[in-house]
């Protein structure tokens, strides 16, 4: 199928706000594509080539790209670089320039998607010698041959950022809209396979039923069930009547898969971060019997047996040498707290049985390899529970979670079945959009950053300006960052790609016309680089309304 149509689809989908439009747009298009295209559609879709646990990415800098665009239009990069800055982004940038040189014919023969997708693909395979010249071969051979249209989200699929409005929810109800499945049945598939292109094909080819058949498999992450806030540990406890209550520590979210001989670890973005802490595997390897499995956990750094600060632990898992100095240096604890299958998908059953046979298949003799310390909770030992966050904060943890006991694991959301207590005020996950560098001493940093949240429709709304919190070592770090996604800089200001999350305390919500957000906040501090975040993971801008105490 051509390419061409795909990329007429994007158009029209980018030319409506309404969901129920795109929706409709997006699964009369599924209809068409045949089986073997679909998977690769769907991912199309959603901006990118690969599943979202995948560890390739295509690793294009946005000047090579710019560079790659030069070349084929026949322009300098810095035209290009003047057309990323009034149209906004790359992709826009690449159309106005092949449109403006509309009169010679760049494209030799029509692309198909399957060609577009696959080279893409290869685009992460390279590494080594001259991969940067290889990989500038293989974007300048689809450049030369695209239209202006496509030219536009080629570059926008290298840098992952579609622009057209489209989140996995809407293609979860294309899937369901098109091979005429229950949108239930749909997302219950998505939750445990966490593999849309999956989801679709299967629809297609074998219905509800075979949706049903699917299920959850070790090797293949699903997203992890998040917390709400509690509103205090007494009205939690007795609104769930019974709970669970566990120490909270501040580390990595971890989930464990054991298939075969191979244990993997993934972060809640479902990165594998096995190869950086292999020590970690062995330690998991000793402790379980030699089954498949998966387990969640929270991994945590120490020294002399205190946990120490959650940003050693994303060091840690981004560390490419001196590994073995780093496992010496600084050691690491897990503390397991589910169990999601053992055997057999154990999701549909209750907390209380879950944890039961953690606990029954754990070895925990080693150091490394903990539970999560817990108690079981009822409003008339209220008084345990307060106890043990006033321990968990002693022993410089976070707080407490309060779990119900009674309730399955449901991957990807975030309710009531879970929550969390603690002991820092709230903060918020905002992605960087744009920054200033500083004046004087601080010319050579971008000392002010413009951040943003998500609105319902996944589109970036900013909130407020940052400059606080950060010491110098971590704004070298930002800004080193900063350039590397940098989209266009004008005077002191830049702007980059949405890639980096912060996450900020502030004093105040306040009402203020001068954001997208239509509010913003008082005394903004940074409290920490979020790595282990996604743009999907940041806060709603409806989150930050229910905060706002007007
Ligand atoms: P926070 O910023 O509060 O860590 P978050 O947005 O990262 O929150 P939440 O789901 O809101 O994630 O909070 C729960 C997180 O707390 C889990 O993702 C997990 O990483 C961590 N955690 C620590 N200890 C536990 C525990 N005993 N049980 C469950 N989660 C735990």
């Amino acid at each position: 199928m051509k390419y061409q149509k795909l990329v007429d689809v994007y158009e029209a989908i980018a030319a409506t706000t309404k969901r129920l439009e795109k929706t409709a747009i997006l699964a009369e298009f599924f209809k068409e594509v045949d089986e073997e295209t679909l998977p690769e559609v769907v991912l199309m879709s959603l901006g990118t080539v690969f599943p979202p646990w995948s560890e390739e990415e295509q690793g294009l800098a946005d000047k090579l790209l710019m560079k790659a665009i030069a070349n084929v239009v026949g322009v300098s990069v810095s035209n290009v670089e003047d057309q990323v800055r009034e149209q906004g982004d790359i992709g826009g940038a690449a159309e106005k320039l092949y449109n403006k040189k509309a009169q010679t014919t760049f494209f030799s023969k029509p692309l198909e998607i399957d060609f577009v997708f696959t080279n893409l693909r290869k685009l992460a395979k390279i590494s080594g010698d001259r991969s940067t010249s290889r990989k500038i071969a293989i974007v300048l051979e689809l450049l030369s041959s695209a239209t202006g249209t496509e030219a536009k989200y080629i570059a926008r699929t290298i840098i992952e950022e579609l622009r057209i409005g489209v989140g996995e929810g809407i293609v979860r109800d294309a899937i369901s809209q098109a091979f005429d499945v229950e949108k239930s049945i749909a997302d219950r598939a998505h939750m445990l396979t966490n593999d849309l292109g999956l989801v679709a094909r299967v629809a297609k080819e074998e219905g509800e039923e075979g949706l049903k058949k699917l299920n959850l498999s070790p090797g293949k992450p699903v997203k992890p069930m998040l917390a709400q806030l509690s509103d205090g540990i007494e009205v939690s406890i007795e609104e769930m009547g019974e709970a669970i209550c566990e120490t909270k520590y501040d580390g990595i979210r971890t989930q464990i898969h054991k298939k075969g001989d191979e244990i993997n670890l993934f972060t809640r973005r479902l990165e594998n971060i096995s190869k950086a802490i292999p020590e970690m595997i062995n330690y998991i390897r000793n402790a379980f019997p030699d089954e498949d499995f998966i387990a969640e956990g929270e991994i945590i750094a120490t020294k002399d047996n205190k946990p120490i600060s959650f940003q050693y632990m994303l060091q840690r898992v981004r560390r490419k040498y001196n590994i073995e100095k780093a496992i010496e240096d600084v050691p690491l604890k897990l503390y397991l707290f589910d169990l999601l299958y053992f055997k057999k998908p154990m999701i549909d059953e209750p907390l209380a049985m879950r944890r039961k046979a953690l606990e029954e298949i754990v070895d925990t003799s080693s150091e490394q390899i903990n539970l999560s310390t817990m108690l079981k909770a009822r409003p008339e030992n209220i008084q345990d529970a307060e106890d043990l966050f006033n321990e968990s904060i002693a022993e410089g943890h976070e707080g407490i979670m309060i779990k119900n006991p009674k309730e399955p694991y449901i991957p990807g959301i975030r309710g009531k079945k879970m929550l969390k207590f603690k002991a820092e005020p709230e903060t918020l996950d905002v992605v960087v959009v744009g920054g200033t560098y500083g004046v004087g001493k601080r010319a050579n940093f971008i000392g002010s950053y413009k951040v943003a949240l998500q609105d319902d429709n996944e589109q970036l709304k900013t909130v407020a300006h940052v400059a606080t919190g950060l010491d110098d070592e971590t704004l070298a770090e930002l800004t080193e960052l900063m350039n590397k996604y940098k989209i266009v800089s004008k005077g002191t200001k830049i702007e980059v790609e949405p890639r980096i999350i912060l996450e900020i305390a502030y004093s105040e919500i306040v009402k203020s016309p001068e954001y997208e957000a239509g509010y913003s906040l008082r005394f903004p501090v940074v409290k920490r680089i979020r790595e282990d975040k996604g743009l999907r993971d940041i806060d709603t801008v409806d989150r930050l309304k229910s905060m706002f105490k007007g």
